[in-house]
């Protein structure tokens, strides 16, 4: 009766016998059950600075010699002819040249990440207390080296093509190359309007730059490829916005977050081309991706958008299978808003999961619940097929065929990741025959009971055999209280234990270890981000800086965690909080 289930937050519509399985390491990155996570130590020692600091930092990472570079990208491409921020639409490029427009007001830094400014910008954390930093962050100055550019890019958005989008808020100062010889491109965003700006203002709010800072940030903690953030500032600039789209036009303070990824390429930057007939600048841009990002590939290889796509099909696939294992909902999964290096971009109305519920659409404007979490799996496939339509053209008969086998097996993909990572959830090592019954059969209690995921898989992380065998759950393991309300609960705890005793050698504080290693304490739940957005409203960023060092380790119980509740039953106040894509 439970075989059903299992599919139900992996609904592909595509039969598993017609999967294609890949020979060896199907998983790629990931090989071990329980070294799907990193764990770097953030211990982050930030602090909130005015804009009135101005310290020198004589250290050997300081400011003045930071350069970035966009040298490489101008070179590879051709640049818009057309100068100036004025809307239009563009032929024949990939990015346009546009300055960031500096926030009027006076500005604050709000937060930095530590891990970002010392691990890959090489700086020490002391120039993020000086007036030359701010000035970068805040696009009120170019960091030396930098040619700003907005690239041009589409994208299917709800199902439907809407031609040309592009970078409308965000500049590409340049790309930074680390001590470790990696490339990362910093980008700012709510820098103002660029020629893709379409009818927005080219700001960012400070709700939205609060959530974005965080969750990039948090992801990365919980070992899911993701964007990343160096800083949030916000300022006292007016920015109008109808949050709820109920014509309740509100003003509220403009903000910008510093970000940076690998490459900020997405499906729509292939997708805007092809549709654009732009041939030889599909290949230009589809070589210059694979040249840069996808080492594994030769650049000779005849196959080799072939195996791009393999490639980034595969990914996807483990990506989305990830954000379920945290219940992360994306909220808009847009082609424009997929990345081409299968990273988590463009921090929208996402949520995390809380009360267990496979149609949680974390979106209010989504009407239909089109990306709802668990309609992500599927909604990749659609991502999957439209990019393999945008290499149509480059891809010879035969190739495209195999192509076509390559997507067939993107379900068989994300189910075997899926499986595998609800399996490490669960503290089970092998495989058995009815492990996938032993994860749908809790999920569909916890749908029933309405049980929240990140803490039911956290509590059972925490007790013991023993513990389990007593049952009995209290208040103060509320998610199992809540779970072990479901009639068929015992059942499915008996079934549970009989399965971790017949794991061999296994010691019982082992499994908890493992278990709490890969199921997260704390995650950015949306009443968290609400409440740090209030009071950074008010020029208060303490709590964002607290979520951000709390998040950075979240599978360790931390004490200012505990104090705010952030791993307690969600306040009642959180269920009337809506997210949309007003930003
Ligand atoms: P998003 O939904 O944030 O992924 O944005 C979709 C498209 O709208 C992208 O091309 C964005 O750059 C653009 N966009 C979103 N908000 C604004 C804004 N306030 N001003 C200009 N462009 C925007
Ligand atoms: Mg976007």
């Amino acid at each position: 009766m439970w075989t059903v289930c299992v599919l139900l937050l992996c609904a592909v519509h595509v039969r598993a016998e017609h999967f294609l399985h890949e020979a060896e390491n199907p998983l790629g990155y990931c090989q071990g059950e329980h070294e799907c996570h990193s764990h770097d130590d953030k211990t982050a020692n930030h602090r909130t600075y005015s804009q009135t600091s101005n310290v020198t930092i004589n250290t050997s990472h300081s400011l003045e010699r930071f350069k970035v570079s966009c040298q490489k990208l101008i070179e590879a491409f051709p640049v818009d002819e057309v100068d100036g921020n004025y809307v239009r639409t563009v032929k024949n490029c990939v990015f346009s040249r546009s300055l960031p427009t500096p926030l009027k007001a006076p500005v604050t830094l709000a937060a930095v990440s530590k891990s970002v400014i010392e691990d890959i910008l090489d700086l020490d954390i002391g120039v993020t207390q000086t007036d030359a930093f701010l000035q970068y962050i805040s696009g009120a100055q170019l960091i030396p080296g930098s040619i700003p550019l907005a690239h041009r890019y589409g994208g299917h958005q709800f199902g439907y093509w809407s031609g040309q989008l592009g970078d409308g808020r965000a500049h590409l100062l340049g790309q930074y190359t680390n001590r470790k010889g990696e490339i990362w491109e910093l980008q700012i965003k709510g820098s103002g309007k660029t020629p893709y700006s379409r009818a927005g203002d080219g700001r960012a709010v400070v709700r939205s730059s609060v959530r974005e800072f965080l969750c990039s940030e948090a992801m990365q903690a919980l070992g899911i490829a993701t964007s990343r953030a160096t800083s949030l500032v916000v300022s006292d600039e007016s920015v109008w916005r109808d949050q709820f789209y109920d014509g309740n036009v509100r003003k509220e303070r403009g903000a910008v977050v510093v970000r940076l990824a690998r490459s900020w390429f997405r499906i729509g930057s292939l997708e805007v081309l092809t549709r654009g007939g732009e041939l030889d600048l599909l290949r230009k841009l589809l070589n210059f991706i694979i040249e840069n990002n996808f080492p594994a590939i030769a650049t000779e290889d005849p196959d080799k958008y072939l195996v791009f796509y393999s490639t980034v099909v595969k990914e996807t696939a483990h990506l989305i299978a990830q954000w379920m294992a945290v219940g992360f909902a994306h909220g808009v999964c847009n082609t424009d808003n997929f990345s081409l290096l299968s990273i988590t971009i463009d921090y929208g109305p996402f949520g995390f999961l809380e009360s267990y519920d496979p149609n949680f659409v974390p979106n209010t404007s989504d009407d239909e619940g089109r990306y709802s979490i668990g309609a992500q799996a599927n909604v990749g496939l659609f991502n999957m097929e439209k990019l393999l339509e945008s290499l149509h053209p480059v891809l010879t008969p035969s190739q495209q065929q195999q192509a076509a086998v390559v997507l067939k097996g993107y379900a068989g993909l994300y189910q075997m990741r899926f499986h595998q990572l609800f399996k490490a959830k669960l503290g089970l090592l092998g495989e058995e025959e009815e492990d996938g019954n032993l994860i749908a059969f809790l999920l569909k209690m916890m749908e029933d009971t309405g049980s929240d995921f990140t803490m039911t898989f956290r509590q059972l992380s925490e007790a013991s055999v023993q513990q389990l065998h007593r049952g009995g759950f209290t208040q103060e393991t509320w998610a199992l209280h809540d779970l072990s309300s479901h009639k068929q609960f015992s059942d499915w705890s008996r079934m549970y234990l009989l399965r971790l005793g017949r794991q061999e050698g296994d010691d019982d504080e082992d499994r908890r270890q493992w278990m709490k290693s890969v199921n997260p304490m704390y995650v950015l739940r949306n009443w968290m981000a609400e409440s740090a957005t209030r009071k950074a409203e008010t020029n208060d960023f303490s709590e964002v800086v607290l979520l951000y060092d709390v998040l950075g380790n979240p599978f360790l119980a931390q004490d200012a965690a505990e104090e705010n509740g952030y791993a307690a039953r969600p306040p009642l106040w959180a269920r009337r909080l809506k997210v949309s894509c007003s930003s």
